[in-house]
């Protein structure tokens, strides 16, 4: 099995689309349709084939291209049941457990509600690489738009378990603004202190934060780190259960 390909550039203000190929049957992926233009423009330049769509969730920012690229390109989407009726052109409803298959590449479909009711990721498992769509930020996650900070703990948790080295692909890029935030409730962690000088650094270079792993975020994102004792002495909640803090650390962000 050769390695998948990934290809990643900034669509919209600050979103990422993403391409995977797997060089052997041919078959690609666009990771949702932020922008089918570019999205197009880069298949184009990779010289692949938009074979396949897989939607995270029903936001504009990532289903709004797909009756567009389908258009374009044949290609078949595949989209969460759970929000069947709010994502258009789907052909194939997945579920929680579901794999799906890029050639010979399986992705394992894990149902993360939080963002929304109804938001999956895709996981290749043996690749090491997971397109976390707007549940995982690099230092943050996403807002609890549709789901109770319990769904959203139980979904990061999920997360937080795959193996340190999983490169982790996310939907947007706000790495910087997270850094921010991040430091203001965990300000004596030193490798959150390393990571928000190197993304400074990359940012100021004009380049991209994503993707990041795993293992760096269980140092230093805040969002998988209510069990931290640091972090619970800083917000006053020692005894608190992971959920209470999780959801304090949530809503310190959305007022920060
Ligand atoms: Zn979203
Ligand atoms: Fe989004």
């Amino acid at each position: 099995m050769s390695a998948l390909e990934i290809r990643q550039f900034p669509c919209l203000s600050d979103n990422y689309g993403y391409l995977v190929h797997d060089p052997v049957s041919g078959e690609t992926a666009a990771i949702d349709t932020p922008d089918p233009v570019r999205i197009l423009e880069e298949a184009k330049a990779a010289g692949w084939t938009i074979t396949q769509i897989w939607n995270t969730h029903h936001h504009y920012d990532h289903a709004g291209g797909n009756e567009a690229l389908k258009e374009a390109t044949g290609a078949k989407i595949t989209a969460p049941g759970y929000e069947a009726a709010r994502i258009p052109a789907i052909d194939r409803e997945i579920a929680d457990g579901d794999t799906v298959q890029l050639g010979e590449h399986s992705a394992k479909v894990f149902f993360t509600p939080g963002h929304t009711s109804g938001h999956v990721c895709y996981i290749f498992q043996e690749s090491n690489v997971a397109f976390v769509g707007d549940t995982l930020f690099a230092l943050g996650c996403g807002r609890l738009f549709e789901g109770t900070p319990g769904q959203m703990w139980n979904s990061l948790s999920r997360l937080k378990a795959l193996p340190d080295e999983t490169k982790i692909y996310c939907a947007h890029e706000y790495t910087q603004a997270n850094a921010a935030f991040a430091l203001s409730v965990d300000p004596d962690n030193l490798d959150l202190q390393a990571y928000s000088k190197m993304v400074d650094a990359e940012r100021a270079r004009g380049e991209p934060t994503i993707p990041t792993t795993i293992g760096a975020e269980k140092s230093a994102n805040p969002f998988l780190r209510p069990d931290d004792p640091g972090i619970r002495a800083h917000l006053g909640l020692p005894d608190a259960d992971d959920v209470e803090v999780f959801a304090e650390i949530r809503h310190r962000k959305d007022v920060f």
